[in-house]
Formats: structure tokens, C-alpha cells, sequence
């Protein structure tokens, strides 16, 4: 149980962060995260209880799966009474797709859970790793003057700025910082002082509210990035595919397709078939509004449901954690245009 300490989990997934250079052949391998003190002596600064635990095997977060976001939202059930905050340490490929999971599969979450990685090794000079994780730990610990978390919020935070996962997109391969948040402001922003951006910061209804989380995740989602020279036979593929619940069709623009014939014919068999179709905008800025052009309104006229200022990554997620709950797909629509967590702004 919480001791007079305010105390902190990180959760340690694998990726970059925590490596360091065998001494051997120079090679990149996971360090002992047991060790985690030595290597990042700043963190015994803060008077905190940290305390860790590690995924075996560490992994890649190219390999993330959903059963780990299931193990993530369990160790975080588990232990939630005991800690203030959590900081999980995860490669940067994949983690806008899990902070976006997480941040469905979790409800009524009243303490931060803070997505964490670095794009060098901690255990390389340049690292940005170390100050990512001791930003992150500050962030999960911080409280207000009644003792509640200044962020009860699944975020990243990453090269200075907290993000909110679920707005989160990971921008640049080799930059420091690797993630924006196109469609919303940044939590806060770390420079000599964490300055919070309090208005953007979403507050639980009520602060004694359990924890409770969503573990039934139904994946039968395919995502159809438009492009030109689409054939019939591939968006068929797609659109039709005995094997999909749901569709995002990545759109352009404000949300437009092709209005060939062939296509929209193939969109309105599918949303007639039951299927879950959602309009996303390949543009990393702005959203879907399929009133605007008569390519877009084509859509909206089949069915398919906007994805309005979400990204991908969190429409995916919250359809997973949607399907998972609804067993009707009519519900699920309805639903996915719901602002859930911050994820979409309704106009
Ligand atoms: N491929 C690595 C991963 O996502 C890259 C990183 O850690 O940033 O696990």
C-alpha cells in the first residue's frame, strides 16, 4: 500500500530506451532494468518511492500486440491503489497506437498513466532517454493542493511536450522530438519549469470513482489508405472482406474519395452488408467534414460514419475497445461518434 511517499510504477515494455552498448562487440542490448538507478541516478532525486517491473520478453514495440495492452491495463488494475502515478517505458514505433488503447481500455482513470521512450539508448551519452523519463516521473507525480493528479490523462511525453495519447502521432524518425499532436494543444510543456496547460487537461467526473478497464478487444479492423491507381479487385479486398467488422478508409483532403462509380458502388455494398465504415483524413492537420465536396458527400450518403479530427491510430483503437463491448455494429457507430476521451472534437 501508498506510504507517506508518493510513489510511482514504471512499467518497462522494451524499446530503444532501455538499451545500452554491450561492451563486447559494441552492439545495442536490452539492459538489466533492475539496474535503472545506476543508470539514471537523477531519479533517486526526486522524493519518490519508484518502484519497476519489466515485461518478459522485452520487446520491439514493432511486435506489439493487443494482449500486451491487455497485460498493461491489468498491471495497471492491479496496482492502482498503491501507486500515484504510472510511467511506461515503450518503443516510439507503436506508441501512439497503445497510449491510444490505453486510453479507451481505461475508465474513469484518476491518476496519470505517461508513455515514455527515447530515441537514442539510455545508456549513450546523447540519450534523450534520461530526460524523458525523469519529465515523465515528475508529470506522474505531480498533484494539485487537495492532492489530485494535475494529469489523469494516458499521454506521451516526449521531447519536452506532454501529448495526449490519443491525439498523439509519431512525426519524425531521428528527431528528438519525435511526436506531435496535430489536432490539440500540448498538456504541458517541460522547459526550466513543467508549464501545464490546465484548460486542455481532461478531470474525472468524481475522484473516488475505481478504476475500471475494458479487456475484450475485438481487431477485426482494416485500414484502406486511398491512393490513385486503386484497383476494383483491392478495394473490394478490403471493403468486402469476410474476415472485417469494420473499415477506416483513409481519405483525402477534408475527407473526399473517388466518385467512380465502381468505387462509391463498392462502398454502399459494403456499409449495406452491416459493415462499420469510417472516414479518417490522410492530413495530418484537420479532419473529415464530407459535406464540404460532392466526393465526400458520396460517402456520408453510403453510411460511412467521420472520424471528424481523429487519427488514425486512436480510431483504431477506439473501434478494438468499441467492438469488443457491442456486439451491434449500429451501436458501435454511434458510439465512435461519441467523444469518448478527448479523442475528437465534435463540431
Ligand atoms: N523500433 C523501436 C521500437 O519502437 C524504436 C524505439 O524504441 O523508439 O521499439
Amino acid at each position: 500500500m501508498k506510504g507517506p511517499k508518493a510513489s510511482i510504477l514504471l512499467i518497462y515494455t522494451g524499446g530503444t530506451i532501455g538499451m545500452k552498448q554491450d561492451p563486447a562487440n559494441g552492439g545495442l542490448v536490452p539492459f538489466d532494468f533492475s539496474l535503472i538507478p545506476e543508470e539514471v541516478p537523477e531519479l533517486s532525486k526526486f522524493a519518490l518511492r519508484i518502484d519497476h517491473v519489466a515485461f518478459d520478453p522485452l520487446i520491439d514495440s514493432s511486435d506489439i500486440e493487443p494482449s500486451m495492452w491487455i497485460r498493461l491495463a491489468e498491471i495497471i488494475k492491479e496496482r492502482y491503489d498503491s501507486y500515484d502515478g504510472f510511467v511506461v517505458l515503450h518503443g516510439t514505433d507503436t506508441m501512439a497506437y497503445s497510449a491510444s488503447a490505453l486510453s479507451f481500455m481505461l475508465k474513469d482513470l484518476t491518476k496519470p498513466v505517461i508513455f515514455t521512450g527515447s530515441q537514442l539508448p539510455i545508456g549513450v551519452p546523447r540519450t534523450d532517454g534520461k530526460e524523458n523519463l525523469i519529465s515523465s516521473v515528475e508529470i506522474a507525480s505531480a498533484t494539485d493542493a487537495d492532492g489530485h493528479a494535475l494529469v489523469p490523462e494516458v499521454c506521451i511525453c516526449f521531447g519536452s511536450l506532454l501529448l495526449r495519447g490519443n491525439r498523439a502521432v509519431k512525426e519524425s524518425s531521428e528527431a528528438f522530438s519525435a511526436f506531435t499532436s496535430p489536432n490539440f494543444p500540448p498538456l504541458a510543456e517541460a522547459g526550466i519549469n513543467i508549464r501545464y496547460n490546465f484548460s486542455a487537461i481532461r478531470r474525472p467526473s468524481a475522484w473516488d470513482l475505481p478504476l475500471q478497464i475494458g479487456t475484450t478487444l475485438d481487431t477485426r479492423v482494416a485500414v484502406l489508405k486511398l491512393h490513385p491507381g486503386m484497383t476494383p479487385e483491392i478495394v473490394r479486398h478490403f471493403l468486402l472482406g469476410s474476415e472485417t467488422r469494420a473499415v477506416i478508409i483513409e481519405t483525402y483532403g477534408s475527407g473526399n474519395a473517388p466518385a467512380k462509380e465502381w468505387f462509391t458502388d463498392i462502398v454502399r455494398e459494403s456499409s449495406a452488408s452491416g459493415k462499420i465504415l469510417v472516414n479518417v483524413t490522410q492530413c495530418l492537420k484537420g479532419g473529415v467534414d464530407m459535406d464540404i465536396y460532392a466526393n465526400g458527400r458520396v460517402l456520408k450518403e453510403a453510411g460511412v460514419i467521420s472520424g471528424l479530427d481523429g487519427t488514425t491510430e486512436s480510431t483504431l483503437a477506439k473501434l478494438f475497445v468499441l467492438m469488443g463491448m457491442m456486439p451491434d455494429n449500429e451501436a458501435v457507430k454511434k458510439a465512435l461518434s461519441q467523444n469518448l476521451r478527448g479523442e475528437i472534437l465534435l463540431s
